[in-house]
């Protein structure tokens, strides 16, 4: 027998509920935003305190790693917590809501944190049965402020490079306890783009004298939605949505420029690519079309979230095995969000999943979304995340992608 065929660890979970709903209501309470959450991550200290861990702390955010090493050598695996809230208003109504009017744990980042910490505690105490290193990284910073890039830039992930990833997100509207995933694309790039169209300001009953730039923006937009719907294909699709055009003062003048902003989202580095390219192309050529000028810019954001099939596999087999076969979700279709876990994807094979938390009752289709001020969690199904951490990193250590 080994330690991945010995240890129940949905048992081992549970046995440490009390603990992982206190710690997650503690921070649910006091949550912070961006880079910095030092509060968080004393509270996360502070639940790992006392263990045979050795922690290395970010040095631009308030993120770590807690290391743990096995008592023989292997191979390295990462599970990855993110710790950041939201600038929402929260309206849930629970005893434990927010005490910091405008800030918000609606994307669940309080329970990745205590469900990780809870699999740290875990894991520490099978360290003797452990051939290999674990690396908790706790990170602040993914409400899109780069929180995993700091730190990998920092080079907290190369010493030791890890071999496998994991990293869980709660899903208000997947079924309680089942975990979803799928292979490939998981989540989509986000990045804003912008333009300026200049044209001649004038009189609005005189266009003739001026170049409006008015129209020339709604072609620009029209030929940029022809773009998407022409130029690229289903089986690697893309989204461009303009979602503020500005311009003007009043109804008799015809203004110098129009200003655009936007977002593109796509599944690959490739349509990513291409679709930036032609942002840019399509806006400057437009306005060059009708004698205007044009400048775009795009911000990059979070790039595609994309699982290594031998993770997913390995993760459909834990789920199944430890908690039934209707337990995972073979999900149809990424979700267009972003996530910036996918940086570390980008450096190590591994993958993200989704753990449903709709109560076992309710219309989990019907319920608050993430990002919404009255989303909830279903406690109960919590101690699934901790196992699949533990098993995850456990089975892997012991028999690779197996
Ligand atoms: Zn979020
Ligand atoms: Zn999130």
């Amino acid at each position: 027998m080994t330690i991945a065929e010995l240890n129940d660890w949905t048992a081992a979970a549970e046995a440490g509920h009390a603990e992982l709903i206190a710690l997650r209501r503690a921070i649910h309470a006091e949550p912070e935003l961006g880079l910095e959450c030092p509060r968080t991550a004393e509270k996360l200290k502070q639940a790992l305190a006392g263990l045979p861990l050795t922690f290395r702390d970010s040095e631009a955010t308030s993120g770590f790693i807690a290391r743990l090493e096995g008592a023989k050598p292997g191979r390295t695996v990462l599970l990855r917590g993110d710790m950041d809230a939201l600038p929402i208003v929260e309206e849930t109504g629970l005893d434990f809501a927010s005490r910091t009017h405008g800030h918000m744990h609606a994307c669940g980042h309080d329970t990745h944190s205590a469900m990780l910490a809870s699999a740290a505690r875990i894991l520490c105490d099978r360290r003797d049965d452990i051939a290999g290193t674990v690396l908790f990284m706790f990170q602040p910073g993914e409400e899109g402020m780069h929180g995993a890039r700091y730190m990998i830039d920092e080079g907290l992930l190369d010493d030791p490079t890890p071999d496998a990833a994991f990293a869980l997100h709660i899903f208000p509207n997947v079924p309680g306890g089942a975990i979803g995933c799928r292979a490939g694309a998981m989540l989509a790039s986000a990045d804003k783009v912008g333009a300026m169209i200049s044209g001649k300001g004038g009189h609005a009953a005189m266009p003739h004298d001026a170049i409006d730039p008015v129209p020339i923006a709604c072609e620009a937009v029209s030929a940029l939605q022809s773009y998407v719907a022409r130029r690229t294909t289903f089986t690697d699709p893309a989204i461009l949505s303009v979602t503020k055009i500005s311009a003007g003062t009043t109804h008799n003048v015809i203004p110098d420029d129009v200003e655009l902003l936007g977002t593109i989202r796509t599944l690959s580095d490739k349509a990513r690519k291409a679709m930036g390219e032609a942002f840019e192309r399509i806006i400057t050529k437009v306005a060059e079309a009708h004698g205007a000028t044009a400048g775009a810019w795009i911000e990059e954001g979070y790039p595609p979230t994309i699982n290594d099939p031998r993770a997913v596999a390995l993760i459909r087999k834990l789920a199944v095995e430890q908690f039934g076969d209707s337990a995972y979700i073979d999900m149809p279709a990424p979700s267009m969000g972003a996530e910036d876990f996918s940086y570390v994807l980008q450096k190590v094979p591994g993958a993200m999943a989704f753990l449903g938390v709709a109560p076992p009752d309710g219309d989990a289709a019907g319920r608050a979304p993430l990002h919404n001020p009255s989303m909830m969690v279903d406690e109960a199904v919590l101690p699934r995340g901790v196992a699949m951490h533990c098993a995850f990193a456990t089975r892997f250590l012991e028999r690779g992608w197996e």
